[in-house]
């Protein structure tokens, strides 16, 4: 079992960097760290300092399944339908399937996702175009080889164990593979349109800029237990669906406003 911290207990206040996290580096070498019982948490159980408040803080995590991708991969045929129901945004021309096999890595965290491996693509119809329409997709972030929701949890992962190791261990991505997306959390990603558009959508503050992705899942779990009126931890997947939701823009420039456009395609789902 992995377990998460969704808010960061022991943090300090809301913002602050929290002990045992560097912003020069996505993971710190060994050190003491207050986070460090999550590590322990990673090989079974409850960490035994574990307060009550830090427990309802976590997210107990079992390794994400079929059915987890089954989801995410329907609401990838619905964004697809969506984008081929318009036109060629170059030549107004017609919009043709054009789906291909990618070969997705799961690591240790979601081996199930490695099965799903068609990525829903369109390709212009007018000769002379001919130029691909990528749908935003909840599966593959960019063309990163492991599946998004890899990306998401094993950065988590970094930011909250105590060592490269750890995280490693407990994700199977190597650690060069955690420090790359680490920086690109830190540097590229609170640059792109995707996260300015989606910040203006979290009631202020929006999800501290400095702590991503931790505190954009953070934010979407409490998200996700107010709207539900009840005090229950809202389940693992359905916090990383609405991860996966909110980080699809970022896979393709094929649509304008992608937050919007991918919000819309799952109420247009839900709907019907
Ligand atoms: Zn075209």
């Amino acid at each position: 079992m992995v377990e998460i911290s969704l808010s960061g207990s022991g943090e300090g206040p809301e913002g602050a960097i929290p002990r045992g996290y560097s912003t020069s580096g996505f993971l710190r070498e060994e050190r003491p760290s207050p986070l460090k019982k999550l590590a322990k948490s990673l090989r079974g159980g409850s960490p035994p300092g574990c307060s009550d408040s830090e427990r309802r803080t976590m997210l107990h995590l079992q390794r994400l399944v079929g059915e987890f991708f089954v989801r995410l991969e329907k609401l990838d045929q619905v964004i697809a339908a969506v984008v081929a129901a318009g036109r060629c945004r170059h030549c107004d021309g017609p919009l043709h399937q054009g789906n291909y096999q990618r070969k997705p890595r799961g690591g240790l965290i979601a081996t199930a996702g490695e099965a799903f491996t068609r990525r829903h693509s369109l390709c212009c119809g007018r000769r002379g175009c001919r130029k691909r329409a990528l749908p935003p997709s909840l599966r593959f972030l960019g063309r990163r080889v492991y599946l998004g929701a890899v990306v998401v949890l094993a950065s988590v992962l970094a930011q909250t164990m105590a060592t490269v190791r750890a995280a490693t261990a407990a994700s199977g991505v190597p650690w060069r593979t955690l420090r790359r997306w680490g920086s690109w959390w830190r540097e590229v990603f609170p640059r792109l349109p995707t996260w300015a558009e989606l910040r203006a959508h979290f009631a202020p503050p929006p999800p501290d800029e400095a702590l991503l992705p931790q505190s954009l899942v953070a934010r979407l779990g409490a998200d996700l237990q107010r709207s539900d009126g009840t005090a229950r931890e809202p389940a693992a997947d359905d916090v990383m669906v609405m991860s996966a939701r909110c980080l699809a823009p970022v896979t393709t420039g094929s649509v304008v406003e992608g937050s919007r456009f991918v919000k819309a395609a799952v109420a247009q789902m839900v709907a019907g």
